[in-house]
């Protein structure tokens, strides 16, 4: 698995009364194309590409099958969770209910994320 460069913007979350918690909102492909997933156990970051999964006619969940978290090395089919409706924060994984704003401004940043394919 391999990281490639997506370009996100932070956004700062209220999560159970904890203000200003970061999290990243993708912008690449128009924010559209392209979802976000983190790994429950440690927080890591996962993009997967609809279109090329429209493509490739695979389906969500065959991208995660079989593939460990290249950080905690758990199984990611059970354990990830979109993103960032989850945030992993101080070691605990946060419920996001806040609104995810999808619209990108000017000042947004380009991280390096692993591509699930
Ligand atoms: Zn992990």
């Amino acid at each position: 698995m391999e990281k490639r460069q997506f370009r996100f913007k932070k956004q700062l979350f209220t999560i159970n009364g904890t203000y200003n918690i970061p999290g990243f909102v993708i912008c690449s492909g128009f924010g559209y194309a392209f979802r976000t997933f983190c790994c429950k156990k440690c927080g890591e970051l996962f993009v997967v590409d609809l279109e090329g999964l429209y493509h490739s006619k695979s389906s969500l969940t065959s991208v995660f099958d079989n593939k460990s978290c290249p950080k905690c090395n758990t199984s990611l089919k059970e354990n990830l969770v979109p993103y960032p409706e989850h945030i992993f924060y101080n070691d605990a994984l946060l419920n996001n209910t806040e609104r995810i704003e999808p619209e990108c401004p000017d000042d947004t940043e380009i991280l390096e994320v692993y591509l699930l394919e």
